[in-house]
């Protein structure tokens, strides 16, 4: 037996991984197992070229905890290591690893989840154990079995071992404090999380761990209905079936397999942050893909696998990485296909499933060009008859080369008014509709106009208009304008027109520039502190309780000045532009004056 000194200038390694990769310890399990399942594909492969016999034994990986010699051991029977070999690639290039990884993020936050991001090979297996042990056999024949052991010091061992099978054994001497990875349960956990979809048979203790092979991996040209449905459940076994998914399956410029799901039911929350998980060469390696998806598609569930992606940068480099943005703008291009292709194919079920997927049409639509482009011809609104329509399908129909909307499925007077004059309303409740209209107009030129906006001349009656002047020279339209202007805010433009609606006491409008910016602020703030600005009160003169206002104006001031204000409250009412605290004071005065009306006439 020789010993020997390891290439890294640092005294003792074990201090550094533990300092730095603790709060991952995990990993070091993913790590070894894959390194067996490459050691195995690189004698397929040498096999497959002729250049290694095959002796028809075949592959497997044994993982065997020890409770008495407390060890964890990771054999496989694959490609092996001469002495030559072992080093070469472990004692040189993977501890020299570790000064690298070391420079590089001596600066991170320890407490930073990207850390079990990192490839860390070989030498993560120093996160839980004091000792490693290596018997390994090179597949070349007439090779000698090697033995390698070092303590994480910068010193280790290395000579012949005792016969074997070909293949390698690394043999894990846990700490006390890691001695959870004696228990089988602990280790099945962890190889199921991990290792579930590894392409090689995996034992734990002699018992085969249900390895399958994931449907990614399969044509989707063979793949069937249920066998996504299953894969689904197998993946989020607590959760109700998807709408809907997409394989993906690509070979350049980069590789990536995967399949995407649109989940049924999304809770507000679940879009903060990725449910898809992430595998390279069929390990696991991540949970969520925030880093690669765009946020938009936080919705999405599924599993991609990818070996392009790079696991060993930090995350900041990660969304700068050409191949991850290619990734992203790949997978945004299949989603946009396969929305308009069930637009296109089976409306009827896009339509039943529009409120879950117009979250990432509209975010997606104002945060990426072009996915914009692709499906901003397929967002649909409800209109007033129940039916769900395009913006383009809106126009073909319309006399005027403009789309009347509402918020929600308002009864308003206003939206009767337009309706009265055989005018198609969409209605839009979702708060990003605002900005996707502009984007709409800029990229469609078509023009949205809120029918709350301005008032269209229709509905007025100038027939009626109240032009008459009095002693001061005002006119009955300038008399009620003033009485009003009087007890509202001072900030707010009141005018009183001739409707030629007589129920619609008071409305408001609300320019519609004005009210963009308004919903804009609303995503990123409470309503609250909304000023008047670009709002107008429109008094109805042709209506009767606006009448009776003013010429109680005379007689019973007090009782004039209540009703004003009460009608402007209506309107607010009616318009849901009420904020709650407002609601209290608005029903004791509706009360008072019912009181002093109702004894007034007994
Ligand atoms: P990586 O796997 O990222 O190359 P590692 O530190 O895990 O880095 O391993 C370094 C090298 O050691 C591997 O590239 C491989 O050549 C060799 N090696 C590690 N584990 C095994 C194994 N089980 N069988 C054969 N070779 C191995």
């Amino acid at each position: 037996m020789r010993k020997n000194s390891l290439s890294i200038h640092s005294e003792n390694i074990l201090p550094i991984i533990k300092k730095w990769l603790y709060s991952s310890r995990d990993i070091f399990l993913r790590e070894l197992i894959s390194n067996a399942t490459d050691a195995i594909k690189k004698l397929r492969v040498l096999r497959e070229c002729g250049q290694a016999s095959d002796d028809a034994i075949p592959f497997e990986i044994h993982v065997r905890t020890d409770k008495a010699a407390k060890t964890l051991t990771i054999s496989d029977n694959g490609i092996g290591m001469s002495e030559e070999e072992v080093e070469k690639y472990i004692a040189q290039i993977a501890f020299s690893g570790a000064e690298d990884f070391l420079e590089k993020y001596k600066k991170e936050n320890t407490a930073d989840p990207i850390i079990g991001h990192f490839g860390l090979g070989f030498y993560s297996s120093y996160m839980v154990a004091q000792k490693v042990e290596l018997k390994t056999l090179s597949f070349s024949p007439g090779a000698d079995p090697v033995f390698w052991s070092c303590d994480g010091s910068s010193s280790y061992e290395i000579g012949p071992a005792d016969p074997k099978e070909r293949g390698t054994d690394v043999i894990l001497h846990l700490s006390e404090e890691n001695a959870e990875f004696l228990q089988e349960q602990k280790v099945r956990e962890l190889l199921e999380r991990y290792c579930a979809f590894m392409p090689d048979p995996i034992f734990l203790n002699g018992k085969p761990l249900n390895n399958s092979e994931p449907l990614w991996s399969k044509p989707p040209s063979s793949c069937t209905q249920q066998e996504y449905l299953e894969f689904y459940r197998k993946l989020y076994p607590m959760k109700e079936d998807p709408l809907f998914w997409i394989h993906l399956n690509v070979d350049y410029p980069f590789r990536l397999q995967g399949i995407l799901y649109f989940p049924k039911k999304i809770q507000q929350m679940e879009t903060k942050l990725s449910k898809v998980m992430l595998f390279c060469n069929r390990v696991f390696v991540s949970d969520n893909c925030n880093d690669i998806l765009p946020d938009y598609m936080m919705i999405l569930r599924g599993a991609i696998d990818s070996p392009d992606i790079p696991l060993n940068v930090s995350r900041s480099y990660l969304q700068i990485d050409e191949k991850v943005r290619q990734l992203g703008a790949h997978i945004s291009k299949k989603i946009a296909d396969k929305l308009t292709s069930l637009f296109k194919t089976d409306r009827q079920s896009y339509i039943a499933n529009f409120q879950e997927i117009e979250w990432l049409l509209k975010l997606g639509l104002l945060h990426d060009d072009k996915f914009r482009d692709r499906v901003k011809d397929i967002l649909i609104w409800k209109n007033n008859s129940g039916e769900w329509t395009t913006a383009e399908e809106y126009l073909d129909r319309a006399k005027e080369k403009k789309i009347y909307y509402c918020k929600n499925e308002c009864a308003s007077k206003m939206a009767q008014a337009y309706l009265d004059r055989g005018v198609e309303l969409l209605y839009t409740s979702n708060p990003v509709d605002s900005p996707v209209m502009s984007a709409l107009e800029i990229c469609n030129k078509i023009k949205f106009q809120c029918i709350e906006s301005e008032l269209e001349e229709t509905l007025i009656d100038p027939s009626r208009e109240k032009t008459l002047l009095d002693a001061e020279g005002k006119s009955g339209a300038v008399r009620i304008a003033d009485l009003f202007r009087a007890e509202l805010p001072k900030d707010l433009k009141v005018e009183a027109k001739s409707l030629s609606s007589d129920a619609i006491a008071g409305l408001f409008l609300v320019d519609e520039q004005a009210r963009r910016m308004r919903d804009l602020g609303f995503l990123v703030q409470e309503k609250s502190n909304l000023a008047n600005i670009g709002r107008t009160f429109v008094v109805n003169t042709n209506n009767k309780l606006v009448q009776a206002t003013e010429r109680l104006a005379a007689k019973q001031p007090d009782l004039s000045k209540r009703l004003a204000q009460q009608i402007y409250d209506l309107a607010k009412l009616s318009q849901k532009e009420l904020e709650q605290n407002e609601v209290e004071q608005i029903l004791s005065r509706q009360q008072s004056l019912l009181e002093e009306l109702v004894s007034a006439s007994v």
